[in-house]
């Protein structure tokens, strides 16, 4: 069973099952319900197709609906403050997000630098399963450089875009090539074999959320095919 803590507001629901959906989710049925304690309200799902727990990547799209404050995998109970929640962390998903938002927009004041940044955010969550915050971390950065510096003009098609945008955007993250609707970084200064933790999740929020931001790739799906960490020659993406 799925359960979404949630900011009560009309429509939520409709965003939640898209998201789901979009990915291939059946759900079956929903019903609210409040958290003891805290008096919260939740959406309990009762899922017919895909696998719980969610991949990190739906986690991080799901959190990223405003309203959205936390999954969970069991009825919730009151919040302690130290349970775990979907990011396996201590933080209270609501003091996660603020903290989220707070990197992203350091980030992108200061997008030369964003390595160091980055690497630094992952590694405070080292030990836990800090793949779903790093994705949305990369998202909200993508979102926030995409309208800062790319909105303008006509919106490419997703090749297009690929090749004269999205490459460009992250041509800080190491050496880019872009083929049709394929792009590998090598050396990404987000992933290397010294640091097993370092995955491509910041990169593959980033693509995410940059392309998501676009009324012609706002559908666009990003595939990590390869990673650096994982002894590949370098970090690589499918798009369709
Ligand atoms: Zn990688």
């Amino acid at each position: 069973m799925l359960y979404v803590v949630v900011e009560e507001h009309s429509g939520i629901l409709l965003n939640i099952y898209r998201c789901l959906t979009g990915d291939g989710y059946k759900i079956v049925s929903n019903q609210f319900g409040k958290r003891a304690g805290d008096n919260k309200t939740f959406v309990k799902l009762e899922i017919e197709n895909g696998t719980l727990p969610l991949p990190p990547e739906l986690e991080g799209k799901l959190l990223n609906i405003s309203g959205c404050e936390d999954i969970l995998y069991q009825e919730p109970t009151a919040e302690t403050g130290e349970t775990a929640n979907a990011s396996g962390s201590s933080h209270s998903n609501e003091q996660l997000k603020e903290k989220v938002a707070q990197v992203a927009k350091e980030i992108v004041a200061n997008f030369s630098n964003v390595g160091p940044v980055v690497n630094n955010f992952t590694q405070s969550f080292q030990g836990t399963n800090n793949s779903s915050i790093v994705f949305m971390l990369g998202h909200q950065v993508g979102a926030m450089i995409y309208k800062k510096d790319y909105a303008l003009g006509k919106p490419l098609k997703l090749e297009k875009a690929l090749k004269r945008m999205l490459s460009q955007a992250i041509s800080s993250f190491g050496k880019v090539s872009c083929n049709d609707r394929m792009i590998s970084i090598d050396n990404s200064i987000f992933c290397n074999t010294a640091n097993p933790n370092s995955r491509c999740d910041f990169t593959k929020g980033f693509m995410t959320g940059f392309l998501h931001q676009s009324p012609t790739t706002k559908e666009a799906k990003v595939e990590n095919i390869s990673c650096r960490c994982q002894g590949q020659m370098s970090c690589s993406f499918e798009f369709r």
